[in-house]
Formats: structure tokens, sequence, C-alpha cells
């Protein structure tokens, strides 16, 4: 039979039953049960405690009752805990109590369900306020569980428990929970008790034993709940897990003035610094630290409350942190000078922190750099490289009027936006409105997490650095302000003030995180710099370092056996400078039409193609040339020695000539007007504006048909290319132009237009004198390239997958419209898993891109294969081009430096280096805590430290 619930002693059990594997230990027991056996080992103190598996969870689900003997099992480790703690659950003289906390495999903070203190009725209240003499801290225990039970097992709303108390404070004039004496709790229990019967239509309960049954299956069903479900779509965790519900015997931090609760992170997880950050409050229980509600005290000063508590904690969270190598954020309990560890996880961090954190641990010898490349994600690379605030704007409005309040740097970055100050308006604004929005709450709660995520910025008026806000936003990588305590938010007047400043709902607020200042207004933006974040440098260098390693791909003869390189799209010279400090390997993509755009050359283009003959085309080509000659020399220039692919002109050629519908307004006007002269002109250009007319331009006369129709174009381009690879290479600089040929279908247009253009490339050569290598390749972005691939690449020396039409020509999606029209719904239907425009469909598109690689290289086996598309920079599509054996991704210039950690990390994931991290994790758990392994980690010389 299935066993559903382990013990605190059951360690070995749960080895076996998960081979040794940490990782299914975890999916097992959830990350804070794990934690919890992992720590019992150890011999760290945590009080005795049994864990309901993830399996009960989804047994329950499907059966929507507790599974078969689970509840018995539980009862039968619940007799364990009391043989451990010589207490007895609902003893009238010696009664033992329970948490119940829900923990998931992948931590998420806040999002399901705990209730504590169960076990408390009036029986058992009795007996302890015998046995502690303390009343005040037993009521104070019972009216949280009857708030507790009742919102999180009933779901009545909060404010029916926080208002009476609320009302009770103010009566008497106390301002801070600490104020309320035993006679106040016993009062509001009294309260609250008759506030359940009113909202439940029932006694609270006074039997321990349905109190735990009932927090069981609530913890149970807050895996469905709707802020777990938010959470797990936006963070991608799978709804398939389960939660795994841990009951732990209770420990008291509010049982008197030696005791306490705290939570902290064993490095600070906004910046990254290694030195222990957290908060505790004295004589509390743990919610009312993460809640924010109390504003609590720095972790250091606890040193000067309980010394040898502080000592033994300081001593334990860094032996944690040794053993499991990363940053941990822990619970404690102190409980009468004794100190409880109730949760030790992996912390969740900004992206900066995770930066940071990686290349430190790789100095310190904790991690290697494989495992450094593989701890930080493409996103939070992607959030490092998002705007900053204009620096001297930031300084000025530091000392203007639009200052506005300061809190607590939660969460680092710069977010501007309009203030909302409730999270379904936060949400609604920014999804329907399209609105940049700042949510601004005193406090956040869990239930405010979709607001959040629909945020750019957060900023409370409560709460301490590892309140619920703080948590939540640095793991979503949005920045974060909390307790800007002078800031008073009227929740109903919908206006928060300041400094005799008001900021009404809908307002403009900029937030810097960073700093945790509050301006009113908009404060400008600028794109971040790569140079001066040293740390992804390091980290970017290192990710290099893995993808250029030889034999990562099994692949046949000729095929890349290394990991991806990473190319840019560019355009422009500035562009190139930029994707080579980002770490381009390459252009992948120059669309020269774009150059066409330049306001000097457009009269010259449109002149070019209303041309009635091919000498008067050819006299507006020879004014191009030199233009076009100018833009490659620089490309070359800022490229030196790497390959540069100049894409010949591709759009239709009616996207460079005015509108149809803005010719026919003008010719109609001068018409009415009797305006005579230039008339006839602009009818003579509105009749050729509508001979060029298609009805699907996109399928119609562009990229290499219209080559064919028009070849002085690009016989124009071609020697503008080869003209300035010739210049260059005489200056010294190491140009190596690819010249692709867009949107073929069939080998015949390559056979027309090929040698036409390598005449003109060996022309030039021969002019100049000069020697230098390229190529001559093609785009495959019509499907019936990629199946014809291996008849293509007798003349293609290389393929670059244009991803963008090879998706709207596979799927018959308008690239423009789609989104528009019917793709959102598709996603939101299931029809469609993801935005094939985004992310590239492996089994339709992708399989067209692997059948063209295989039989382009089975004609030719050194050809060089890209993907220029959108896609090139996503991590998905990134894990594709690997698999399928391309040399290269191009993508944009900003997203070069997330497609060289994406590159690294699928090299890992599929290469050798793989085995070996799965190895280590294997080997880790089956050692005990208190003897950390030592890691295998490479020296700091080949580490990367210099
Ligand atoms: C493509 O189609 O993927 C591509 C890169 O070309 P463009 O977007 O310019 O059509
Ligand atoms: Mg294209």
């Amino acid at each position: 039979m299935k066993k559903w619930v382990y013990r605190f002693d059951e360690v070995k059990a749960v080895d076996k039953k998960c081979g040794g594997d940490w990782d299914r230990v975890k999916g097992l027991l959830g990350g804070k049960g794990a934690g919890l056996l992992d720590m019992t080992r150890a011999g760290v103190p945590v009080p005795p405690f049994f864990t309901v598996t993830t399996e009960a969870c989804n047994e329950y689900q499907k059966l929507g009752k507790f599974p078969q003997g689970m509840w018995q099992e539980e009862l039968g480790a619940l007799k364990r805990i009391e043989k451990a703690s010589g207490k007895k659950f609902g003893d009238p003289v010696n009664p033992l109590l329970v948490s119940c906390r829900s923990g998931a495999k992948f931590s998420m903070p806040g999002m399901m369900d705990t209730v504590l203190n169960i076990g408390l009725t009036d029986t058992t209240v009795a007996g302890i306020i015998r046995s502690t003499g303390n009343p005040r801290f037993v009521y104070d225990s019972y009216r949280r569980l009857i708030e507790m039970f009742g919102t999180v097992v009933l779901g009545i709303p909060d404010e029916e428990f926080e208002g009476p108390l609320k009302a009770y404070k103010a009566k008497k004039g106390f301002a801070l929970d600490v104020d309320l004496q035993a006679e106040d709790w016993m009062e509001i229990v009294r309260i609250y008790r008759e506030a359940f019967r009113k909202q439940a239509g029932r006694e609270f309960p006074q039997d321990p034993f349905k109190q735990l049954e009932l927090a069981t299956e609530a913890v149970f069903k807050s895996w469905n709940g709707k802020r777990a479900v938010d959470y797990r779509n936006h963070e991608g965790i799978s709804h398939e897990l389960g939660t795994a519900v841990n009951i732990v015997s209770m420990v008291f931090g509010n049982r008197d003035n030696d005791s306490g609760t705290g939570v902290a992170f064993t490095r600070n997880p906004a910046t990254g610094a290694n030195k222990m950050m957290g908060d505790y409050l004295l004589n509390a229980q743990g919610e009312d630290v993460v809640a924010g509600i109390r504003n609590p005290d720095k972790i250091e000063n606890l040193k000067n409350h309980l010394p040898a508590a502080y000592a033994q904690f300081m001593a334990i969270t860094a032996r944690l942190e040794r053993h499991y190598r990363d940053v941990q954020d822990v619970e404690f309990t102190i409980e009468s000078g004794k100190l409880w560890m109730l949760q030790t996880r992996t912390a969740k961090r900004t992206a900066q922190a995770a930066v940071k954190i990686a290349v430190d641990m790789v100095h310190d010898g904790l991690i290697t750099t494989d495992e450094a490349v593989d701890r930080v994600t493409p996103d939070q690379v992607d959030t490092l490289l998002h705007p900053q605030f204009d620096v001297t704007a930031l300084k000025a409005a530091e000392h203007s009027d639009t200052y506005f309040a300061k809190g607590v740097n939660a969460s680092p970055g710069a977010a501007v936006g309009q203030v909302y100050f409730d999270a379904n308006k936060a949400e609604s604004m920014a999804k329907s409105e399209k609105q940049d929005v700042i949510m601004v709450r005193p406090f956040t709660k869990p239930d405010d997490v979709h607001g959040m995520i629909a945020a750019k910025g957060v900023l409370t008026s409560e709460g301490g650095a590892t309140s619920h806000a703080a948590v939540v936003a640095r793991q979503f990588g949005i920045p974060c302000i909390v307790g800007a305590a002078t800031i008073q938010i009227d929740l109903e007047r919908r206006v928060m003030s300041a400094g005799g400043k008001s900021i009404h709902e809908g307002d403009l607020i900029s937030l810097d995180g960073s700093t945790g200042n509050v301006f009113a207004g908009k404060i400008p933006m600028i794109e971040p710099s790569l140079k001066e974040q040293t740390d992804l440098i390091t980290l970017l260098k290192w990710a290099d370092e893995i993808s250029a390693r030889p034999g990562s791909r099994k692949a046949p003869k000729g095929w890349p056996t290394r990991g991806l390189q990473v190319w840019a799209n560019a355009d422009y010279p500035k562009d190139a400078r930029r994707a080579r400090e980002y770490g381009a390997h390459g252009i992948g993509l120059c669309r020269t039409e774009h150059m066409f755009f330049e306001p000097d050359r457009l009269p010259v283009v449109q002149e070019m193609i209303l041309a009635e003959s091919s000498a008067a085309r050819s006299r507006a080509l020879d004014v191009l040339l030199p233009f076009q000659r100018k833009d490659f020399d620089g490309l070359f220039e800022a490229m030196d020695g790497y390959p540069v692919i100049i894409r010949l002109i591709d759009p239709p050629l009616h996207e460079f000539m005015p509108s149809e519908e803005a010719l026919l307004e003008e010719v109609l006007t001068m018409r009415l007007r009797g305006e005579g002269t230039g008339l006839a002109e602009k009818e003579h250009l509105l009749q050729t504006v509508r001979g060029m007319h298609e009805s699907n331009p996109m399928m119609g006369l562009r990229g290499v048909r219209l080559s064919i129709a028009m070849p002085e174009i690009v016989e124009m381009q071609v020697r503008a290319i080869f003209e300035a690879a010739a210049d260059c290479t005489l200056r010294g600089i190491v140009a190596k132009p690819e010249v692709m040929i867009p949107l073929t279908g069939t080998v015949k247009e390559l056979e027309w237009i090929q040698p036409r253009l390598i005449r003109i490339a060996k022309a030039v050569t021969a002019e100049k004198g000069v020697n230098f290598h390229y190529k001559f390749g093609t785009m495959i972005e019509i499907p019936r390239a990629a199946v014809t691939a291996a008849e293509i690449a007798k003349l293609a020396e290389f393929f670059s997958f244009g991803t963008n039409d090879l998706t709207q020509m596979t799927y018959g999606y308008s690239r423009d419209d789609a989104e528009r029209n019917f793709l959102l719904t598709y996603i939101q239907e299931g029809i469609l898993e993801k935005n094939p425009f985004q992310t590239i469909d492996r089994d339709g598109v992708g399989r067209l891109m692997q059948m063209a690689i295989l039989d382009g290289r089975r004609t030719r086996p050194e050809l060089e294969v890209g993907i220029c598309g959108e896609h090139g920079g996503d991590p998905d599509s990134i894990e594709w081009c690997h698999l399928i054996g391309n040399d290269y991704v191009s993508c944009s210039p900003f997203r070069v430096p997330i497609a060289r950690l994406a590159a690294a990390q699928v090299t890992l994931k599929y290469g050798e280096s793989k085995k070996k991290t799965a190895k280590s994790i294997t080997s880790r758990s089956s050692k005990a805590l208190s003897k950390p392994r030592r890691s295998r980690v490479r020296s700091s010389k080949t580490s990367g430290r210099k």
C-alpha cells in the first residue's frame, strides 16, 4: 500500500522511496518538508514534525477526499510527535499544539495556506495557562487560531477579524498589539468567536482532531486557489505537482520577552551582498514578520537581546548555506531563549543578486562555473538590461519638488507608472487599458499577487525587506519599495500623501527600487550599459566558454560539435558596435532596405523605382551605391574578424512609396483647389503606385523575385558590399561578407541570380586586387525551400532560417494581423500552446528546419546554418536550434547576452557536463548536512578569476 505520510525520523524510508535523489525527495515532501528532514538528520534543532506527501494531495484532487489510509497515518504520526515532545494532542493538562503548513516542490511564498496553533480549544487553553502561567500569550495564540482557521479553512474575509481588532484597539487607545494584555486578548477571543459564528454559521470547532483534519484539507485545496494558480502560470510551474502538508509541533515566539521569531536570508537577496539580511520581532508569531503588519527589527540587533540564540543562529545558517551551496531563506523561532529552525529553502533573489551571488560563490569555491551559469535565468539577464533612470535626471529629481518619500529599497530597478491602490484595478488597467501601473498598498498579501504581476513597480507604506511585497517583487524582478512610513494612504479617497504633497489614483509616479526613493511624475529612462555590469560580464564569459567546448554536441561528421554561437541582427554600424560590445560573434542579418529609408536616400530610391528605363534606373542606383558602400564599410569595420551576413533587398517596392490613400487625397485636393503645378506628376505617381498594388504583398513581388524582376538593384548592392569589403581589407580590417538571398522557393531562382552576383564579386576583387573570404547563401523562409533543401544547398553555402516568414507561411497566419485577430484567443483556448511567432513551433516549423538541415548538409556537409527570425533570442527556440544542429543563432543586439546564457545552458543540459551535475545532486542528498560535501570546484584560475 502507498505510504502517504513521512515522519521526521523516517529519513531512511524517504531515501529508499526516492532512491537517494534529492530532487525526488523535494517532489515527494515539498521543499519545506525536505528541508526540515535534512535539517533534522543533521542535528539542527527542528521541532518534531511529519509531512503528508504531494502524492496524497494529488490523490485528494482526484477523489475529492483524503486517500484511503492517509488520515490514519496522520494520526499515527501525531502519536510519534506526542512521544518526542512529551505532550499530548487535545490533552487538558499538557496539550500539544501543531502548525499545518503548505510546501510544494518549488517554493511559492505565501501563495498557499498555513494554520498555526492547531489544538487550542477552551479545554486546552486552560491547561496551557496553568502550565505557562502566561494567559496573555495563550489568548493571543487562541485568537490567531480562530482568525487563521476562519479565513483559511472557511474563507471568511480577513476584515471580519481585523476590523473588530482595530476598533477595539482604537477604543482602548492601544497603538500596537504588544499593548494588549491578557484580558484584552480574552475579550478579542470572545469577539472573534462571535464573528466566526456569524460568518460560518457554526461554532469554532472544539475538537482538535477536527481542526487538524480541516486544516489539512484546506492546504490541499489551496493548491488550486486563484493566487496559487496565477503564480504557477506566471512562473511556469506545473499544476500537476501538488503540495505537501507539514504538521509541525508548535514552538512559540510569542511566549514571553525571551521569545521571538524571524526570517532571514544568508546573503542580501536584493543586491547579492555577502551579508546576512533579516528581520525579527520579539514576542511575536511568524506571520507578524512576513505579513509586514508590525515593523520588525534588523536581525543584527538580535545579538543585543538574545546573544546565545543569535550566535547559534549565525552558526547554523552559515552551515546551511555551505551545505546547500546556495543562499538560504530561513525561518526561525526562539521560545524562552531556545532556538528552533522552522524552514530553510533556496532564497528567491533579484536578477542583480542572482548574478552577483553566482559569481561570488564561484570565487568562494562553493560552486563551479557551470553551476553559476545554470543558476541565472535568461529572464534575469533581460531584467538587468532593462532601462534605468537617467542619472542626471534622477539626481535633479532628488533635489526637486517631485521628491515624494523614501522607503526600504526592497527590489532594485526603475519603474514609472500610474498609481492604483488595489490589485484588481492595477491588473485591469494594465491589461485592458495597456497602462504602465504602479500598485500602491499599505502592505500586500498573497491575494494581491495578480496585481503585482501586472505592475511595473510596487510601493507599500508598511513592512520590511522580508515582507510579502518585498519577497514576491524580488522574485518577479519588479522594482519595489516597502515601508515608506511617511506615506499616508487613504484607500477610500484613493489618494496618498507625504510631506504635504498628494498623489491621486491614476497619477504618474517613479520608483527607484535601488535607493528606495519615490517621486511624483515621470523620470526619463536610458538604456543600461553592459560595460558597468562586471559580474554579468564574468558570468557571460563563462557561458561563452561552455558553449565553445568542443565535443559537447554529438553530431555527424562536418557538423558543429560545440554549442551555439550567438550573432546579432544589425542594420547600422552603431548597432553592430553594440552587438559586439554585448558579445555577438557575427552579424546574422543586416536588412539592407532599412538603409533605403534614410531621408536623404528615399527620394533617390523612389526615383529608381519610378524609372522607366534600365538606364534611368542605373543612374539612380549610381547615386545610391556610395551610400550603401559606406554603410557596409562601417559594418565590416565594427565586426572586424567576424562574419557579416548582408541580406539583399527583400520588401515589396511599394513600401518605399507614399501610400495610395495619401496620394489620392493630395491629387483630389489639388484638383479641387485648381492647383495645376505639379498635378500631372502627382497623378502619374498615383498611377504608378496603383500599378504596384498587390492583394497579398507579403506573398508578392519581394525577395529574390524582385531581384529577378529588377536585377540592377541587387547588382548595385553586391558591388557596394564587395567594394566596401575590399577597401576594408586594404585598410587591414578582416572583412568576411556573406551575401544572403531572401525568400528563395526554388533552386532555379538561385541558379538565375547567384552566378550574376558572383561575377560582380569576382570583378570587384579583381579590380581592387584583393582577396578575402566570402560566401553566398540563402534564407530558408518558405516551406518549399526547406523541403527542397538538398537542391538549394547545391548553390547556397549557408542557410539562415527566416522563422518570421517561415512561421507565417507554414501556419498560413499573417505575421502582421494574426495576433490582433485570433492568435491570442487561440492561446487562451489552448489551441496553440505558445505564440509561434515568439517561440518556434517544434512540431511544424521546427520539423521543417530540422529536415532542411539534414538534407542541406547531405549535399554540403560544411553548410553553415543559422537563424535570424525573432526566435533567435528566445531561450526555448535557442534550445531547438541547438538540438537540430544550427551553428549560430542571431538576434537583436539587446538580446545577445540572454542568448549567450541560454546557449550555454542548453549546452550544459544536453552535453557531457549534464551528467556530472545530476550526479552532484544525488551525492549531496545522501550526505548528512553535518558533513558538508567538498564541492568539485575548479581553482579560481580556471574558473575565471584573474
Ligand atoms: C524572417 O522572415 O524571419 C526574417 C528575418 O526576415 P524579415 O523579418 O525581414 O521578413
Ligand atoms: Mg523574411
